[in-house]
């Protein structure tokens, strides 16, 4: 897309820190890191979410996810990391371009991904229980 900042990016139209790309990905350090190495996986097919992904596009970004995760580690020091992801306004994306965070992480370092759970009432979780089963039937 003409003025997607990712599909950009992607096209050497503007500057990041490239840390790798092949045919089809491309990753760059985030530029307001949560901790330093902080990398975005960015597919260079343009889609909004996970969700709008190829299938074929999704499988090569795990193994990505995972090699570079190893690497950034290794690099960084930091012992531990989140593979993180948004779709959709409400949880959070910015950036209409699907992508991937790798985040390392450390004790103490600000991110909080927990939250105060929501409560369940009477037969509901059985009643959601069932209708994701029945939802999954052929998909
Ligand atoms: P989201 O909230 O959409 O999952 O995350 C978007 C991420 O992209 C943010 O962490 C933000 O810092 C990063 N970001 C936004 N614009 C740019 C940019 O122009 N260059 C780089 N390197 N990162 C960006
Ligand atoms: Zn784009």
């Amino acid at each position: 897309m003409q003025d997607c900042i990712f599909c950009r990016i992607a096209k050497h139209e503007i500057p990041a820190s490239i840390v790798y790309e092949d045919d089809m990905f491309v990753a760059f350090l985030d530029i307001r890191p949560i901790n330093k190495g902080h990398t975005l996986i960015v597919p260079k097919v343009h889609a909004m979410t996970l969700l709008d992904l190829p299938d074929d596009v999704l499988r090569e970004e795990l193994v990505l996810a995972k090699r570079l995760a190893k690497v950034i580690l290794e690099v960084t020091g930091f012992k531990a990391f989140n593979l993180f992801n948004t779709n959709g306004r409400e949880s959070g994306q910015e950036v209409f371009h699907h992508h991937l965070h790798i985040i390392p992480r450390k004790d103490e370092d600000g991110l909080k991904l927990s939250i105060s759970p929501v409560q369940y009432g009477e037969g509901e979780a059985k009643e959601l229980e069932e209708l994701i089963r029945k939802g999954m039937e052929g998909k």
